[in-house]
């Protein structure tokens, strides 16, 4: 019986694995662990149904040829070094995951920052919560989440915005709904053009017009004051109040779409209630102006001072297993480890000094979309491509697949060899996956937990960790001589003292000397194990330690055209992960819903005269989609929504992120998944 936890979204649930000695394993959840306590989702009881080997790449392969693995080693060390050498340390890049565990993503960001000299290592979490990391880091001065979980429960509202929780965190869901079953006086509050699943639990739904939560937020915001609702004691921890407020008073209610009475009962709400939890996902994120749309979050919790205690505060909740813990060690392109600052040549003279660096990286590198535009025109020469797929998942996908094919060398880090990316690879290198592999990763509320192996790895998997360390050595770097995942810890460990006397919330240098094989679930910060909160003393980590109020200025997403006159939504469904690598290959999880579709508005099936099980073919000037019509006025005319998990590259193709366009917000660099223009036909 092992303790691990789900490789999924960023509820990150405990798990109980029971191996059957045959290569597979029961799965249940874990009674003791704080995100869950026993509890899982369809997609986590399924666990067991998706650890087949039959089709792993097992063997590391040039060229489409098997090769040994100090072969493959060999040649991207020489290649990446090569490039180096002609090119210079930018023409280099690593392209991460969120699946990652924390130790994998010590090394990358390791060797990439401080021995190749380029910060040009960006994550797939760049398309799932930059901006809230953007945001946190505007109005705090670091990316810190305030909150727990415990709070949802403690709270007498919760605000659910831009999340369809049900599906997407659907353990964090149950949570919410048997507080408020053992507690009714509990108020729930959705906020989303579609009515999703999670508004089955509501007790108010705000169909907003899509795009308009900034405006939105700032009726609030500028609603506060009026009604005396502003907190005179935490005033002195704020900074720009008056100037957000001038800001939010450009805001009308027209821009909401909202019927006035549904507008003004979530106002009174809102205001009213000191308890407040405002949840906050991929709807507020993936958006053009997503990080001003955090801040108009943030503005009216700071104003309120309901931040940092018991039942209130903003909270952003993660898609990834180990988003959390990749911000943490520095997986994004503009963040050093633990949370320091890569524009601050303080942390960057301390990050260098610790890890006997080399060539610290001095700017920050290349966002994902950049990253890949790079890669496009040929200034990107050499590309790590880690646990993604993202010729399926980058806006404008079609591009980046070609643009990866295009690249001079491409290595990929994967389970399976025949995904839309690996294909393209020059090197495949088989990594381990979950249940084989060992390490820590951190959940939405800022809780490390261990996952650990309870499979043997097929053939010659490895960790990721374990080739970066040899491609480093082959690179002639020292510093990358660990035996076990548990020495990297300790390493990161004693790294985030060096961040914590430099005043970076991020310490869990207590943890150097712990037990890692029995490590329990351990929330930072450490001196408040059991509900450790952030900012509800007003000290934040700005320098005057003041939070800043952000001036929003509110915007609606540019108007469609003629030619594609319907804005796509697109996103996650309840038992489907990422690219269905996993996931699809349990029967009872394809059960929910099979294929691609596109869920479209009765009057919009009308006017192109569709019925249901149609063949609705989506294009615009990036790309195309072949999707079957599901017609529901769960979504507004105009409006149809489609899942992004589908891949494959021949018709019929549910590869909706080949529609997306790469339109990113200028502050956090997250792409618009939410808002893509397209023309809609019958097939
Ligand atoms: Fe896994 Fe998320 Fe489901 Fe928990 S809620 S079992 S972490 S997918």
């Amino acid at each position: 019986m092992i303790r691990t936890t789900c490789p999924y979204c960023g509820v990150g649930c405990g798990v109980i694995a029971t191996p059957d000695g045959r290569g597979g394993a029961t799965i249940k959840g874990d009674p003791d662990h704080p995100a869950n306590r026993g509890r899982l989702c369809v997609k986590g009881t399924a666990l067991g149904e998706t650890i087949a080997t039959a089709g792993r790449l097992t063997t590391p392969r040039i060229d489409g040829a098997e090769a040994s693995w100090g072969t493959a080693l060999d040649l991207i060390a020489r290649r990446f070094s090569e490039t180096i050498a002609e090119h210079g340390p930018d023409a280099v890049a690593f392209y991460v995951s969120g699946q990652l565990l924390t130790e994998d993503y010590y090394v990358a960001n390791k060797l990439m920052k401080g021995f190749i000299g380029s910060a040009n290592i960006d994550t797939n979490s760049r398309l799932c919560m930059a901006s809230s990391v953007a945001g946190h880091r505007r109005a705090f001065g670091s990316d810190t989440v305030p909150g727990q979980y415990a709070d949802l429960e403690e709270a007498d509202l919760v605000v659910l915005v831009g999340s369809n929780l049900a599906w997407c965190h659907p353990v964090l869901f149950q949570r919410i709904m048997a507080a408020k079953a053992t507690r009714p006086g509990l108020k729930i509050v959705v906020i989303d053009p579609r009515r999703t699943a999670t508004c089955e639990g509501a007790d108010l739904h705000l169909s907003l017009a899509p795009g308009a939560d900034a405006h939105l937020f700032n009726l609030l915001l500028a609603h506060l004051p009026e009604t005396g609702r502003i907190d005179p004691a935490f005033l002195r921890h704020l900074s720009g109040l008056p100037e957000a407020l001038v800001a939010a008073r450009t805001s009308t209610p027209a821009a909401t779409d909202l019927e006035p009475a549904d507008l003004d009962a979530f106002l009174r709400l809102w205001a009213e209630t000191e308890k407040v939890v405002t949840v906050y996902s991929q709807g507020i994120n993936q958006s053009e102006t997503g990080t001003d749309k955090v801040n108009a979050i943030l503005n009216c919790h700071l104003a309120t001072g309901r931040i940092g205690r018991p039942g209130m505060g903003p909270f952003s909740v993660t898609g990834q297993p180990n988003a959390m813990g990749g911000r943490e060690v520095g997986g994004l392109a503009n963040m050093l480890a633990c949370h320091l600052e890569i524009e601050n040549p303080d942390h960057r003279a301390a990050v260098a000094d610790f890890w006997a660096a080399p060539r610290i990286a001095e700017k920050p590198g290349l966002k994902a979309v950049d990253m890949f535009r790079a890669v496009e025109e040929g200034r990107v020469k050499a590309l790590w491509v880690m646990h993604s797929n993202p010729a399926v998942t980058m806006p404008e996908a079609d591009r980046v697949a070609r643009a990866i094919a295009g690249c001079d060398f491409t290595v990929v880090s994967d389970l399976w060899a025949e995904t839309d990316t690996a294909r393209r690879a020059h090197v495949l290198l088989p990594a381990t996956g979950w249940g084989e592999k060992s390490g820590t990763v951190t959940n939405s509320e800022r809780c490390i937990s261990r996952q650990r192996p309870f499979l043997a790895p097929p053939g010659q998997a490895r960790p990721d960790w374990w080739a970066l360390a040899q491609v480093a050595k082959r690179m002639g770097f020292s510093g990358f001589d660990w035996e076990s995942p548990a020495d990297i810890f300790a390493e990161y460990c004693a790294l985030s003292g060096v961040a914590g006397g430099l005043g970076s919330d991020f310490d869990i240098s207590g943890l150097e000397a712990a037990d890692y094989d029995a490590l329990p679930p351990t929330y930072w910060p450490q001196a408040a194990q059991k509900g450790g909160r952030f900012f509800g003393t007003g000290q934040f980590h700005t320098p005057d330690g003041k939070a800043r109020m952000i001036p929003v200025t509110a915007r609606l997403p540019d108007p469609v055209t003629p030619a594609h006159p319907y804005r796509l939504n697109t996103g996650r469904i309840r038992d489907q992960w990422h690219t269905m690598t996993r996931t699809g290959q349990s029967p009872r999880l394809a059960a929910h819903l099979g294929e691609p579709f596109l869920e479209i508005h009765p009057d919009d099936a009308a006017q192109l005269g569709f019925a249901t099980a149609d063949l609705a073919e989506v294009t615009n000037a990036h790309g195309r989609a072949l999707l079957r019509v599901m017609i529901s006025d769960r979504v507004a005319p105009s409006h149809p929504f489609a899942p992004m998990h589908w891949t494959g590259e021949t018709a019929p193709s549910g590869r909706v992120d080949a529609l997306v366009t790469a339109t990113t917000d200028p502050v956090s660099g997250q792409p618009a998944s939410k808002s893509a223009a397209v023309a809609i036909r019958r097939f």
